[in-house]
């Protein structure tokens, strides 16, 4: 069974010769406490070798953040899982935003769980190479634009989940607002070697933070790029 409505059969055959590959990863990933069968179901079928550059494919499946050009990288897939698995845990969101899309591979998990991924990208080559990634996959419900991220996007919210792959110092309460009451922000936070992944939720005062634990993100940047 094919993850997606209408991958290509390019996209099925190479998916199949890395799959061994995959399942170690999603063994190391179970090891190092991911548990959700959802979250490991998606990423032992989707191909992440097809989000980063040919020369670094056969490092795919390594539990490692890789480079993909424009000095940014695709997280490390421990870090898509767990940020994955904080948003989904409560309750399972239809419509998700998520700031970031790199390579397009967060977007792509979070496609097979949710009906609805909204991500912002400010560097237009990589969204380029996303959205020509999703195409090839045959994700159809992922819509994707060329802006500055940190303002969200206001147009389709509100939101029931929000997710930032890039580190700020703080979350900008423009953010917050665009978030449902009962909604969830995940977002790595802090200077470059003091970053926490936090998790948010409403406590019906105001927004409350739980650590997730230390994480590596490249910077949110304002601007485009
Ligand atoms: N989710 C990505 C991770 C990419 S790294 C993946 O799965 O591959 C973080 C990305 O955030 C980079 O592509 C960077 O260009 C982008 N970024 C940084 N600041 C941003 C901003 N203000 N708005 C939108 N994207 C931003």
């Amino acid at each position: 069974m094919s993850l997606f409505s209408r991958p290509t059969p390019e996209a099925r055959g190479l998916g199949m010769t890395s799959q061994r590959a995959r399942d170690r990863l999603i063994d190391r990933l179970k090891s190092n406490g991911i548990a959700d069968r959802r979250v490991l179901d998606v990423m032992r079928r989707l191909p992440r070798h097809l989000f980063i550059e040919e020369a670094l494919a056969s490092r795919a499946y390594e539990d490692t953040a890789l480079p993909i050009g424009q000095a940014q990288t695709i997280s490390q897939p421990w870090v898509v899982a767990r940020m994955t698995e904080a948003l989904i845990e409560h309750k399972l969101p239809a419509k998700v935003l998520e700031v970031g899309t790199g390579s397009g591979y967060q977007a792509a998990v979070l496609a097979a769980l949710v009906a609805n991924v909204y991500t912002v990208e400010r560097i237009e080559e990589l969204l380029r190479n996303a959205r020509r990634r999703f195409r090839k996959l045959g994700i159809e419900n992922v819509r994707s634009r060329h802006d500055d991220g940190k303002l969200g996007w206001p147009e389709h919210a509100p939101f029931d989940a929000i997710m930032l792959t890039a580190a700020g110092e703080a979350i900008d309460p423009i953010l917050f607002d665009q978030l449902a009451l009962d909604g969830i922000l995940v977002a790595p936070v802090g200077v470059p070697g003091a970053q926490r992944l936090l998790s948010y939720r409403y406590d019906g005062k105001g927004w409350v933070s739980q650590s997730l634990g230390d994480v590596s993100f490249v910077p949110l940047l304002g601007g485009l790029g």
